[in-house]
């Protein structure tokens, strides 16, 4: 006799729910998708207790007539696709065709639905899964779904429920969720009868995002524009800038086609569009949506659709990695024209999307600017060396700076410039040489000798000398590692060490990516090496000093050092040992040096461990301190 059986469809249905309805949460999804998939334009929904007393959600999509408000209780029952076929390119959000079964077999439950043109509607109750009334009804146009006693039988599930406060808060992001993505439907939560969530049909993306989000300045734009060959893919949606915003992890909202998703692929690609802008530990926060052709992704990989699978995830990743840097950039050149003036962009061609080796970023395109060095700027003390500052920056040295208080406005206190400075002009036309506004920026003068303190238009303006220099240096060397090699500069006193065995063989190992840093190293013998040349760029730092640090980098495995980004790590770190230091004494024209560079830099606003190196304050908020508003 065989041991084999069919099971029943009640336990089919059951086992589904498991699956399916994992929580409170899972059945308002379920319920909104299936609003969404008809076409409503207003959702409702009411939540008591924790969700398991009740949760109704009320719509005004097309409805069911009476037939298909029964079929839509039976397990594989759905409108949505017919074939095979269908599944190769799902258009909606469900297509499973077992939530409504699911959740009735674990509930009570009732569907009732009345649809255009119909006097009367229909209505359904179903309890634990078995039918327990169908008959007309009276009720408005639409779908209403009530779930009573959710998990009533089956108290082990009930029991794995956590506190109501949990609950509620994974009901609210899922509505919120929504929100975004269906950003045509109004949506209103209330919560034991306390209205938690109104959004309206007017309210735009970006004022459903500020309140979702807490956040209301200014956010970063990702483009929307189509992408070449795979034109179809688009990307779009809004960042909240680096170091703003909301903390946590749970901030950012990602869409494919209109379905909340979560996807670890998108959210590593969004951080690395953003790589060098994000403080350790902190996550992007905003809204992304990609849209693709629907044949290009597989939603039905989970019970809960809520994870994908892109049939080219090397191509999304890039997608979206690109897309985020692009508006990174722009997002750069906003800030950099509020701050400093508005100037030409001269460097604002997209980044290539379709680049072969997605790991080579072109920030900025290679200008191939070599910089020059006189071996007499060498020197390994930072602090008796005052070309620290220019050995960077040979070639701008020249920049002619409107400054009229040159010889006026400077006080005995080292760079501390008084009060009665004259406003001077940075002027752009020179930096650029091309005609544009003269925008006022008026240095204040520089607090604890690394705070840099500016009044540019109505705001008050904190620059981080270390953290500027260190993005502006990190920047030109990763310019000149793209074009192959960091320019070296010969040491007058070429410098011996003496490295363990261990050391040794991580030289041999990376003498070639040290080399390219811009190091030149002879064998000495035995574990002795010569360095005969350092990176110019970082020139005036203690040679022995700069290649130790180089050298542990490449042998530290530690999770310290970011695996996926060895260079940026490497040339980072060359950067922070050459930047000017908090403590250092800037002369005046160093600090202007420093701020027209910063104003005609492609990336400016964060060092590249993602501090930021400019805090902004409008004149209100100033006012705000003192009360005087
Ligand atoms: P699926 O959404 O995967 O098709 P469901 O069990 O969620 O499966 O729903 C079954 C069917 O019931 C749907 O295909 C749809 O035709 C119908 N349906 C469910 N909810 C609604 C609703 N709110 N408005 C109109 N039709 C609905
Ligand atoms: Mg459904």
């Amino acid at each position: 006799m065989s041991k084999i059986r069919i099971l029943s469809e009640q336990i089919a249905n059951r086992i589904a729910a498991g699956e399916v309805v994992e929580r409170p949460a899972s059945v308002i999804k379920e319920l909104i998708e299936n609003s969404l998939d008809a076409g409503a334009d207003r959702i409702e929904i009411d939540v008591e207790g924790n969700g398991s007393k009740l949760m109704r959600v009320i719509d005004n999509g097309e409805g069911m007539d009476e037939d298909d408000v029964l079929l839509s209780l039976e397990r594989h029952g759905t409108s949505k696709i017919k074939s095979d076929d269908d599944l190769r390119a799902i258009a909606s959000l469900g297509f499973r065709g077992e939530a409504l079964p699911s959740i009735a077999s674990v509930s009570r439950m009732s569907v009732t639905s009345r649809q255009a043109g119909e006097d009367l509607g229909f209505q359904v109750i179903v309890h634990f899964g078995k039918l327990v009334k169908a008959h007309q009804a009276g009720c408005s146009l639409g779908t209403t779904v009530e779930i009573r006693n959710l998990f009533g039988n089956t108290p082990a599930r009930r029991k794995f429920l956590r506190t109501a406060r949990t609950e509620l808060g994974h009901i609210e992001e899922i509505v919120k969720n929504y929100c975004l993505g269906a950003i045509d439907t109004a949506f209103i939560l209330r919560i034991n009868n306390r209205q938690v969530v109104h959004m309206e049909k007017g309210h735009s993306l970006q004022q459903r995002l500020a309140r979702i989000l807490h956040y209301y300045d200014e956010m970063m734009e990702i483009g929307s524009e189509t992408e070449g060959k795979i034109a179809k893919r688009r990307v779009s949606g809004f960042l909240v800038p680096p170091d703003k915003g909301p903390a946590g992890g749970r901030n950012l909202r990602l869409f494919v086609n209109n379905r909340a998703v979560k996807d670890r692929l998108m959210t590593h690609a969004v951080a690395d569009g953003l790589r060098g802008f994000l403080m350790k530990g902190k996550n992007p926060a905003g809204y992304l949506h990609l849209h693709l052709p629907p044949e290009e992704v597989d939603v039905n990989v989970h019970p809960a659709k809520h994870e994908v699978r892109f049939h080219n995830s090397r191509d999304i990743h890039l997608l979206i990695s690109r897309t985020v840097e692009r508006a990174l950039h722009s997002w750069q050149q906003r800030i950099q024209s509020q701050i400093f003036g508005s100037h030409d962009v001269q460097d604002s061609s997209p980044v290539p999307v379709d680049n072969e080796r997605p790991q080579e970023r072109l920030f900025s395109r290679p200008a191939v600017e070599q910089t020059r060095f006189t071996p007499s700027s060498v020197s390994h003390s930072v602090t008796e060396d005052r070309q620290v500052f220019q050995t960077g920056y040979t070639d701008e040295r020249t920049i002619p700076l409107k400054r009229e208080f040159q010889n006026k406005g400077k006080s005995k206190q080292g760079s501390v410039i008084s009060e009665q400075s004259a406003p001077y002009a940075i002027d752009r036309a020179a930096v650029n040489s091309q005609p544009s506004t003269q925008e006022f920026m008026r240095v204040i003068g520089v607090f604890k000798d690394l705070y840099i303190f500016c009044q540019t238009g109505d705001d008050l303006l904190v620059i981080d000398q270390h953290a500027a220099h260190e993005r502006l240096l990190f920047e030109q060397l990763k310019k000149q590692h793209l074009t192959g090699k960091i320019t070296a500069q010969s040491l007058l006193f070429p410098v011996t060490v003496e490295l363990s065995v261990k050391q040794a063989q991580l030289v041999e190992q990376n003498l070639v990516q040290i080399e390219e840093l811009g190091f030149q190293l002879r064998d000495f013998g035995g574990n002795s090496f010569i360095i005969s040349a350092v990176p110019a760029l970082v020139g005036q730092c203690d040679p022995s000093e700069l290649f130790f640090d180089i050298l542990w980098r490449f042998g530290d495995d530690s999770d310290q050092k970011d695996p996926k980004n060895p260079l940026d790590d490497l040339l980072s770190s060359l950067a922070c040992k050459a930047a000017v230091k908090s403590g250092d004494r800037l002369e005046q024209t160093e600090v202007e040096t420093l701020l027209t560079q910063m104003a005609k830099a492609d990336l400016f606003s964060h060092c590249p461990h993602g501090r930021p190196v400019i805090k902004r304050f409008s004149g209100n908020d100033v006012k705000k301190w003192f009360y005087r508003t």
